[in-house]
């Protein structure tokens, strides 16, 4: 395969470390590009003595010029409670930095992947949710910022794409889990795996009937390469990445229990607002346009986490999970 030089933002985060070691170990080139805000320079340590990697500080915020052949646009905070705790910062990331990179790639005629979110279909009236669906979002609300900011920054990538044919993907990628989440991250996985392991009883937000669909990281990044990869007539519009397998928060509990071998209590607190009360994808478009479905299930996935944060807390000086 021809070597590509590979622009990764937030590639010091959860999934960007993951799709930076999988373009190394397929012989790219790679630039990760993250300010640190939510990413550790831990998550790509072992990546920096290799002579394909370099790691940049920089604010997608800001312009910045690369010679680049693609670029993977991940950068923003993720989790809840990091993308409110500075809601302006968040727009700014989703939008400004959207703009940053589509003008680099329309630039330097670099190929585009925008990491987008299920959160753009808001709490959504049409289960599972398919590509065509256009979401029920609160405009004005707390996750807004983040909800809002992806949807704008999907209108940028289609308007670079018809107004100056930027060749630009957006994937809209479901709640995704596994090693290198941030022990303190927020999101539902790492907290229950990070409170069985702590003894604790697990927080479950509300009365835990509300669903996700979790997808373990190695997948997700599987199909972040072939839709970057992918030659397809329409490749331009949005595609769902997800695993179809649905859970209510109670049943996660459970898993969560057995693949910590642990017994879990439940402390029931408030459900915040606005949180989505299903989450399923529809995958059938990222199954036929790229061949791809997920292959690891929750089971076999949280067993791998579990044992990722049970060495990490194993460590001294380690932080607990925001309950
Ligand atoms: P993460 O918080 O671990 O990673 C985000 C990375 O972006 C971090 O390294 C952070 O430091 C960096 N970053 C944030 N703001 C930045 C800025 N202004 N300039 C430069 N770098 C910045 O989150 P993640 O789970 O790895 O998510 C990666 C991408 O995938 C995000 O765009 C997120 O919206 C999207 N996504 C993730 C999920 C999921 O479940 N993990 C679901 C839907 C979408
Ligand atoms: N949640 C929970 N306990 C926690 C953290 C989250 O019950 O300690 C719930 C949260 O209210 C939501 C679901 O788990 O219904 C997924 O939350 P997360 O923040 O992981 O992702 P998102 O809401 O963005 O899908």
């Amino acid at each position: 395969m021809k070597q590509l030089r590979i622009l990764v933002t937030g590639g010091a985060g959860f999934i960007g470390s993951h799709l930076c070691e999988r373009l190394i170990a397929d012989g790219h080139e790679v630039i990760c590009l993250d300010n640190f805000f939510t990413g550790r320079r831990a998550n790509v340590e072992h990546l920096m003595d290799h002579r394909r990697f370099e790691l940049v500080r920089h604010d997608v915020t800001e312009p910045i010029m690369f010679e680049v052949d693609r670029i993977y646009n991940l950068a923003c905070p993720a989790s809840p409670v990091h993308y409110q705790y500075n809601p302006v910062k968040t727009v700014k990331t989703n939008v400004i930095g959207a703009i940053n990179m589509l003008g680099l790639a329309k630039r330097v005629k670099a190929r585009i992947l925008q990491a987008s979110t299920s959160e753009v279909y808001g709490d959504p009236m049409e289960h599972p949710q398919t590509e065509s669906y256009w979401g029920n979002v609160n405009p004005i609300g707390l996750r807004s910022c983040y909800d809002e900011g992806k949807r704008v920054a999907e209108t940028l990538v289609m308007d670079y794409h018809r107004q100056n044919r930027v060749d630009a993907r957006i994937m809209r990628i479901f709640n995704t889990y596994g090693e290198r989440m941030l022990e303190d991250d927020g999101r539902v996985v790492s907290n229950f795996i990070v409170q069985a392991l702590h003894g604790r009883p697990l927080t479950i937000y509300g009365d835990g009937s509300q669903t996700r669909s979790f997808c373990y990281v190695s997948d997700l990044v599987e199909a972040m390469i072939r839709l970057m990869d992918c030659e397809a007539e329409d490749v331009h519009m949005p595609v769902n990445v997800g695993n179809p397998g649905e859970f209510t928060m109670l049943e996660l509990a459970r898993e969560v229990g057995l693949a910590a071998g642990v017994e879990v209590k439940i402390d029931h607190r408030e459900l915040p607002a606005d949180d989505p009360k299903q989450r399923r994808p529809d995958i059938t478009r990222a199954k036929e346009l790229l061949g791809w479905e997920p292959a690891v299930p929750l089971a076999e996935g949280l067993k791998r986490t579990v044992k990722y944060f049970r060495d990490l807390i194993d460590r001294p000086g380690s932080v607990t999970a925001q309950a």
